[in-house]
């Protein structure tokens, strides 16, 4: 899962990245709603946690432009502790939540991940196919009911494979998803954890069945050939 944060101050900044990014996601951080609203033209992200004091425009403002501009991810609000009416403000401007600060981080992952189920219109923290589990509020991945080690990146392919199952996952998305990790990442990273992950998951019967020109798709073995 990939996470846009937009927050001008640095330490805070700083200390949500770094709880965001231990917790499995990857995450772009900007200091503006301006740079915000840049990379939002250009990129893709699954939720955004933006902070409401911003200087020039403000949080507010951002969420009521991104919405207009058609952008439909969840945006989860930070807003300072006194400030009632810009909590309902902002859930008036689209946002879909907000957290005063200052918070706790386990309850910023509990409440993203809801977020993200919600959008992901799933009702559970796993994601299923075949034999193969991914407790998303765990971490947690198992196939035939052991234990599967995933390593962080393949980690987020698999995740993101899994939530589009049936349909296939672009390969363009996929990548997205791993920049967040890795701003160096090259075009072909994709086919190594692609790569790696069948090794782990065809044993199992799990396929990752390439669609020519497009991307990847999930799939049982039997129906891959
Ligand atoms: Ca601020």
């Amino acid at each position: 899962m990939r996470l846009l944060l937009v927050e001008d101050d640095v330490m805070v900044a700083s200390g949500i990245k770094l709880g965001l990014s231990s917790a499995g996601y990857a995450v772009d951080w900007v200091g503006t709603a301006e740079r915000a609203e840049e990379v939002m033209a250009s990129e893709t992200f699954d939720a955004a946690i933006i902070d409401i004091g911003l200087p020039r425009m403000d949080g507010l403002e951002l969420t009521r432009r991104l919405r207009r501009a058609g952008h439909t991810l969840p945006m989860l609000l930070l807003t300072a502790r006194d400030a009632l009416q810009d909590r309902v403000h902002g859930l008036d401007m689209g946002a879909d939540d907000y957290m005063i600060k200052p918070f706790e981080l386990p309850e910023l992952l509990a409440r993203l991940r809801a977020l993200l189920r919600r959008s992901q219109a799933a009702t559970s923290a796993v994601l299923s196919f075949g034999g193969l589990e991914l407790d998303t509020a765990y971490r947690r991945a198992t196939v035939n009911g052991q234990l599967l080690e995933l390593g962080p990146r393949e980690w987020t392919v698999m995740e993101y494979l899994l939530i589009h199952a049936p349909k296939p996952a672009s390969k363009e998305k996929l990548l997205q998803a791993l920049t967040g990790w890795d701003k160096e990442i090259t075009p072909n990273a994709v086919e190594v954890y692609i790569s790696r992950l069948r090794g782990k998951l065809e044993p199992h019967g799990i396929a990752l069945r390439s669609i020519r020109g497009f991307g990847y798709r999930v799939e049982l073995l039997d129906a891959a050939a």
